[in-house]
């Protein structure tokens, strides 16, 4: 038996004890359907890094490059379809009673993985806001054919309804975040960097309230350290494998 398939048999088998389960996902779980990471060297749009465009300035000083980018970003997500990764995930809702997904993802592939009760943290890219009504909308038309796109009541420029660099995150969704980071007893960390707060402290949330912590990425993060079961891989790789044991035991 390999040291991967050691760690794979004693996470299931912490899972077939029952504990409250929750996953915190990154941009990472979605790198195998297609969408680059911010991080990754994909992540780079014209000249521009992520930072210089989700921003409240960089929309305040021109919203149709900013949607120019959203709306390149749209196109990219709605040619790409869920992968192995996120439908684990979604299966795991219905298994375990009281599972909880938050995802920092914008790109909507866990709903549309089947997954019904999704935190998510950053928003989605496929509403926009009126900043000046607060009302939001899904609109899922791509190219978008007016940029930036209007308020159809009030004409003042809708934003996507996404969380930029600087801004709070929504209090309800980050409550619920906390609150399952702080009562579950195993939490999945997958695919993401750690480098975005408050994300990246519901980890040690709750690992400081007695949860083991289950990092699957490629690369070492902040995390790892913290982590009790570290898998150096692809999401769409392990999360099936550690799903095949829940069944029949070890698998063979
Ligand atoms: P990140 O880009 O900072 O980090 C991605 C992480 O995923 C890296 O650590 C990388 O090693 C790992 N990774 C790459 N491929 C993987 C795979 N196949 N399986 C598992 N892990 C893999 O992303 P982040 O930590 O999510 O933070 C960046 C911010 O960017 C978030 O706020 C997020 O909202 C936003 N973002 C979202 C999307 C999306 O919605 N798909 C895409 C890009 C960025």
């Amino acid at each position: 038996m390999t040291a991967t398939e050691d760690k794979l048999d004693r996470v299931a088998e912490i899972l077939r004890s029952g504990p409250r389960v929750a996953a915190l996902t990154g941009s990472g779980i979605s790198a195998e359907s297609g969408i680059p990471t911010f991080r990754g060297k994909d992540g780079l749009w014209r000249q521009f890094r992520a930072e210089e465009l989700a921003t409240p300035g960089a929309f305040a000083r021109d919203p149709r490059l900013v949607w120019e980018w959203y709306d390149w970003r749209r196109g990219i997500i709605g040619g790409c379809r869920p992968n192995r990764g996120h439908r684990v995930l979604a299966n795991w809702e219905k298994r375990f009673p009281g599972f909880v997904l938050i995802t920092q993802n914008v790109d909507g592939l866990h709903r549309r993985a089947g997954s019904e009760r999704v935190l998510e943290l950053h928003g989605n890219i496929w509403e926009m806001r009126c900043p000046a009504e607060g009302t939001v909308t899904e609109n899922r038309e791509s190219p978008l054919p007016e940029l930036p796109p209007r308020c159809p009541r009030c004409g003042t420029a809708l934003r996507p309804n996404v969380v930029w660099f600087g801004e709070s995150l929504p209090a309800e969704t980050l409550q619920g975040a906390y609150a399952a980071s702080a009562a579950c007893g195993l939490m999945f960390v997958v695919g993401t960097s750690a480098f975005v707060q408050p994300a990246a402290s519901l980890p040690l949330l709750a690992a400081e309230r007695g949860a083991r912590i289950v990092e699957i990425n490629p690369d070492i993060t902040a995390l790892t350290e913290a982590a009790d079961f570290s898998f150096r891989e692809k999401a769409g790789e392990i999360l099936p494998q550690i799903d095949a044991r829940l069944d029949g035991g070890a698998a063979q």
